[in-house]
């Protein structure tokens, strides 16, 4: 590791960012397999900040930004948009799909892309107009909406100048409760949390949800990062999804839960991972997600434990699972039931390696 990659300007992170091989090979050492896998072009583009690649020699958090061509291989019921977000675009930036909240893709940008990213058709595609007119129209002629989700790409790449644009206009909406943003930030960039990013949203009173994976992330860093928030008054809570060889024990999500609560993040959702294209080697099966949520209730703090959920392929929503009995087997597909009984379909995981 050298010094310079722990360097806290958090601009100087983004403008030294890895995003090639050769880049990569100059900080670590790959093995020989994962450079011979190493895809020519991706449809998710590679980058990792200088920061985050400190981090790389842990074999857990490499798998999930290192990309490999068998994220190439499309496996029977994988799609582009597994969530069916795109059915529920109401505008350029906007995705409607619960009556009462709304999700608001405000960059495709982000710091260091996830390679099982559910969102790899559009993330770090084109540059986002960055132009949210219609979006904030569309906000204040439904009323029937109160919780605003801010996401992308990562809201928090945006610049304090422009969040607070955001924000304000936002906040002038006398129906909307709750914003919330979700954010990987605090784990791959936790520089960028600045005391006058942390006055800024405190002052418009936002939540943020934080994606961590692995109790690795739980760096000084990243704990001084999340503490900053904490100590402003934002509320925060973590997502996780889980992921094949990577967090799919008792003993790592045990470590990783207390370690976020020990930063006052609540473990909020663990998410069933999207059957997106090329993502077949990080999906666990559903039975094994329910076997490990009930592995730790009872044995660890309850405060601890997040929801289990399937976010339903086709956008179905979200769905807490709490036992085997609410699926049944379809065939290639598991059978949910959404928050309005309707059937979705959840495809099980190929027995050999059937590909298409
Ligand atoms: C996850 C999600 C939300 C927020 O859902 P909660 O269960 O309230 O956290 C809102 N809109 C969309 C499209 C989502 O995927």
């Amino acid at each position: 590791m050298t010094l310079s990659a722990l360097n806290p300007d958090w601009k100087w992170q983004l403008n030294h960012r890895i995003t090639s091989l050769d880049q990569l090979k100059k900080q670590f050492n790959l093995s020989k397999e994962e450079e011979a896998h190493f895809p020519k072009n991706q449809t998710l583009p590679f980058a990792i900040t200088p920061y985050y690649a400190t981090l790389l020699h842990h074999c857990a958090i490499r798998k999930t930004v290192v990309p490999s061509t068998i994220e190439t291989i499309k496996t029977k019921g994988e799609r582009a948009d597994p969530l069916g977000e795109e059915a529920h675009r109401v505008t350029p930036h906007l995705i409607h799909t619960y009556p009462d909240k709304i999700l608001f893709l405000v960059t495709s940008f982000c710091s260091t892309y996830c390679r099982y990213c559910t969102r790899a058709r559009i993330t770090g595609k084109e540059c986002t107009p960055s132009d949210y007119v219609a979006s904030i129209e569309y906000i204040q002629t439904h009323p029937e909406i109160r919780d605003v989700l801010i996401s992308g790409g990562d809201p928090l790449t945006l610049s304090d100048a422009q969040l607070d644009t955001l924000l304000r206009q936002l906040r002038t909406i006398p129906h909307i409760r709750t914003i919330r943003m979700g954010s990987k930030i605090p784990a791959v960039l936790p520089m960028r949390i600045t005391p006058n990013l942390c006055s800024l949203l405190r002052r418009h009173r936002i939540w943020l949800s934080l994606h961590f994976i692995h109790p690795a992330e739980l760096t000084p860093q990243s704990r001084t990062a999340c503490q900053m928030l904490s100590d402003s008054g934002i509320g925060l809570v973590s997502q996780t999804v889980l992921l094949k060889g990577i967090n799919d024990t008792t003993d790592t999500l045990t470590d990783l839960f207390y370690g976020l609560l020990e930063s006052n993040v609540k473990p909020y959702y663990l998410l069933q991972c999207d059957p997106v294209f090329g993502s077949s080697h990080f999906r666990t099966s559903v039975k094994k997600g329910i076997h490990l949520i009930q592995s730790l209730h009872g044995r660890i703090s309850g405060l601890a434990i997040p929801q289990y959920v399937i976010d339903a392929p086709g956008g179905g929503g979200k769905i807490p699972i709490l036992s085997e009995k609410q699926i049944t087997q379809k065939g290639d597909h598991l059978l949910l039931k959404n928050y309005e009984g309707k059937t979705y379909r959840y495809p099980l995981l190929p027995q050999k390696n059937s590909v298409h």
